[in-house]
């Protein structure tokens, strides 16, 4: 069954890391190197934000607090985003799951297609470090979360719900850690050895 499956559908992966860790900017670059879409939970609630639809309007209310948008909204957007079938050429995900509760549910929502994910790669970066990024950020992006106040919720928010999902892979021997230290181009570099060693890209 799996070697089926493997045929049948691209390579699945799951970057993390503390906000402000530079992922987005990874996951990008990710997406485009093995041609598969990058889904972004944080990109996809701002984009209804903007276009004020019922789910932006009901996701601001938790985003501008800096909380989690409630399961009961956020998985079944991530369950319809993976049933799209660009998906089919792989995907990578960015910003969910965030929580063991969402870990589960993807793991539930990716077997029923015969589909599970393959790599994890948690980008590390101290708390100083993506603090004075985000502040950074902050004041070129003007976010309407990106407050002080809110941005250390944020992180904090991190450190309690998403390091014991972080555990929950690194069991599953599915984690690979990537140093979040430096330049864009000294992480995606890294990023990029990992990739070749994982049999994704070639060098
Ligand atoms: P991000 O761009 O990934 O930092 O996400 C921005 C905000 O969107 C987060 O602070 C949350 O309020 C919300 N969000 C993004 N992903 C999730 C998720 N998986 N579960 C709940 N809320 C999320």
């Amino acid at each position: 069954m799996t070697s089926e499956n493997e045929q049948k559908f691209g390579p699945a992966l799951l970057i993390l890391g503390a906000p402000g860790a530079g992922k987005g900017t990874q996951a990008k670059r990710i997406a485009e190197a093995l041609n598969i879409p990058a889904i972004s939970t944080g990109a996809i609630f701002r984009q209804n934000m903007e276009d004020r639809t019922e789910l932006g309007i009901k996701a601001k209310e938790y985003i501008d607090q800096g909380e989690f948008v409630p399961d009961s909204v956020t998985n079944p957007m991530v369950k319809a985003r993976l049933s799209a079938p660009d998906t089919q050429a792989g995907f990578l995900l960015d910003g969910y799951p965030r929580t063991l509760d969402q870990a589960y549910y993807l793991r539930e929502a990716l077997a029923e297609s015969g589909r599970e994910l393959n790599v994890v790669l948690e980008v590390v970066v101290d708390f100083d470090e993506v603090l004075q990024r985000l502040l950074k950020r902050a004041e070129i992006e003007g976010r309407s979360d990106d407050t002080e106040p809110v941005i250390r919720h944020r992180l904090e928010v991190y450190h309690a719900q998403t390091e014991p999902m972080v555990t929950y892979y690194a069991d599953r021997d599915k984690l690979i850690e990537v140093d979040g230290k430096g330049s864009v181009e000294e992480v995606w570099a890294r990023i990029e050895d990992v990739l070749v060693e994982n049999g994704l890209i070639e060098k």
